[in-house]
């Protein structure tokens, strides 16, 4: 008994909703999920020290689909485990057959969502998997966002625990840009904070995000936490965050994600030249 106003652009993002979450079924057995891998950079010595794996789909009809369009969907339905799980195994076998072909020895990065880390067999699905591709602990870290941490505090620093004792490192994504509690911060067991973009992209024009991206390297430093802009575009960012004693960075200044094969590429010759033309 009610009437429902819907404009055409909420017709269609529910039609996309339906046609994607039906497909998103079959995506894992049909192999459609493929990673692609962004270099982490130490600035000084243009170094590789670490690969980001973000998940795309190749969806047959709609083409190379970002996460943005699918990850939610996946949370919604309960897919997030499947997918979750095939995600931080294909990290872990390529990352182990980099290895292998005698590639730089780095640890490679999964992001998490919240379901994933409260399942209680995580942890143990986790340790099934090290063992499976033979990728030691301390070549994988596991990215949370604040979210995620926030979720449920006790519960989170239980599964963190029991990950670092592994030797698995955590980070947190997008650190600042939602609840950026100074609180979590003293009782999480992390190793790395990831400065969110919005920070990074505003350093240059805006002093109050310049102070906010100093301040929390500071910080950082102080606590003995690693810290990692992310979203670098230009020269000028990356001059700024040097400036600022940020020697670890990502962003398509240095390269966007990349398929693997192009990304063995990229950890066998490097960086090409100063402009971070790769
Ligand atoms: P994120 O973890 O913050 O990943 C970084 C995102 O920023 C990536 O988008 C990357 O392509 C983009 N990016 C990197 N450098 C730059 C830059 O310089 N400028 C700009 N404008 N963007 C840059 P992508 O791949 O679309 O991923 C979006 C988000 O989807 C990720 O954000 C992450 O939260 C989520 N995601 C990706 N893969 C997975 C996954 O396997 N599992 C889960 N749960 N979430 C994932
Ligand atoms: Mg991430």
């Amino acid at each position: 008994n009610q009437g429902v106003l819907c404009t055409p652009q909420m017709q269609q993002d529910i039609c996309e909703y339906m046609q994607l979450s039906n497909h998103l079924y079959r995506a894992l057995e049909r192999n459609e999920l493929v990673l692609h891998y962004q270099p982490q950079i130490h600035v000084d010595s243009r170094s590789i020290i670490g690969t980001e794996a973000l998940v795309r789909w190749e969806h047959p009809g709609l083409g190379l689909l970002p996460p943005g369009k699918f990850i939610a969907i996946a949370e919604k339905t309960g897919l997030i485990h499947p997918i979750g799980e095939w995600v931080i195994r294909t990290a872990c076998r390529q990352n182990k057959a980099w290895q292998a072909a005698g590639l730089p020895k780095i640890p490679v990065t999964v992001n998490l969502s919240v379901l994933q880390l409260n399942k209680p067999s995580f942890v143990q699905q986790l340790d099934a998997i090290l063992q499976e591709t033979g990728l030691e602990a301390q070549y994988l870290e596991l990215e949370l966002t604040e979210s995620v941490v926030m979720h449920n505090l006790l519960a989170t620093i239980d599964a963190l625990a029991a990950l670092r004792k592994r030797g698995i490192a955590i980070a947190v994504d997008d650190f600042g840009a939602e609840h950026a509690s100074l609180q979590y911060l003293t009782r999480l067991p992390i190793d790395k904070l990831k400065i969110a973009k919005p920070f990074v992209q505003g350093m240059a024009g805006n002093k109050k995000d310049a102070a906010i991206t100093s301040a929390v390297l500071a910080m950082a430093q102080k606590m003995g936490v690693r810290a990692i802009a992310t979203g670098i575009e230009t020269p000028q960012q990356v001059a700024l965050l040097t400036h600022a004693n940020c020697q670890e960075m990502q962003g398509f200044y240095f390269s966007k994600p990349l398929p693997p094969e192009a990304m063995a590429q990229l950890l066998q010759h490097g960086l090409a030249g100063p402009a971070g033309t790769a």
